[in-house]
């Protein structure tokens, strides 16, 4: 069995076809997914989701792309996140690729999820792009890592190189792989998904976007998470019943559901 640890399928496209979804999450062994919020305004469907589906877990967080939102507060993201089926806060953290210019709400905002993380004690997603110095930099300022008090998380959909996945495993994080892995010209990241020990891996679809090898190109949906899984299997030489094995437990010991 496998879980998606990171998908949006509130999104519109996603969720005017439940039905399929999760009969293709079914069908591929999928057993859970976690559908990961964006902005304030998009919560409660989020929210809305886990609650009508056991196995659908959600967090609550304000995207670094979203630009015209309402800004969270530390207080308020404590408050959002008190629900059982809340298991993170995010998705949070820093974007120079797609947002160019004065970025310091950008940074200012990724503090305010990393307080609430410590105060709430529920792990933080962590979204970052063309921004891994300030990312650590700033994870390290405020005490994200287990190592400094905090709940630590994972870096979600992660593109960057061998030595920033350590830096982040060294304060305790995750490192997640989406379907960007299987493909033909991530070569840099497929050795990096080899170095790193299984025991410090999740598997994520991202979904909508970033579609595995067979469907690039296509709709993502959280059952295809299951050729993520089968794409790293095959990498590092291991069974995939084994990389299903330890990406679950990973899941489990990280976000620790209460129901
Ligand atoms: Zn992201
Ligand atoms: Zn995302």
């Amino acid at each position: 069995m496998f879980i998606d640890s990171h998908c949006h399928i509130n999104f519109p496209e996603l969720a005017a076809r439940m039905p399929e979804v999760l009969a293709q999450m079914a069908h591929n062994k999928v057993t859970h997914a976690l559908c990961v919020s964006v902005d304030l305004p998009d919560f409660p469907q989020v929210l809305a989701l886990a609650h009508q589906y056991p196995h659908i877990y959600a967090s609550v967080g304000v995207h670094p792309d979203y630009e015209d939102t309402p800004e969270p507060s530390v207080e308020q993201l404590v408050q959002l996140a008190d629900d059982p089926k809340i298991i993170a806060i995010g998705e949070t953290g820093l974007d120079y690729f797609r947002l160019q210019g004065d970025l310091e709400w950008q940074r200012e905002r990724f503090r305010t999820h990393i307080r609430a993380s410590r105060q709430c004690r529920k792990p933080l997603i962590i979204h970052t792009r063309s921004a891994s110095e300030d990312t650590l930099r700033i994870m390290r300022e405020e005490g994200a890592g287990t190592d400094a008090g905090g709940v630590a998380g994972v870096m979600h959909c992660f593109t960057e190189s061998l030595e920033v996945a350590r830096a982040a495993i060294e304060m305790g994080f995750y490192i997640s792989f989406s379907g960007i892995v299987t493909f033909k010209s991530a070569k840099e990241l497929q050795a990096v998904a080899l170095e790193l020990p299984l025991e410090r891996i999740l598997i994520e679809t991202d979904a909508p976007y970033l579609a595995p090898v067979p469907y690039r190109g296509k709709m993502n949906e959280p059952g295809f998470v299951a050729h993520v899984g089968e794409y790293i299997a095959r990498l590092k030489g291991v069974s995939v019943e084994q990389v299903a094995e330890q990406t679950t437990a990973n899941f489990f010991r990280l976000f620790q559901p209460q129901s």
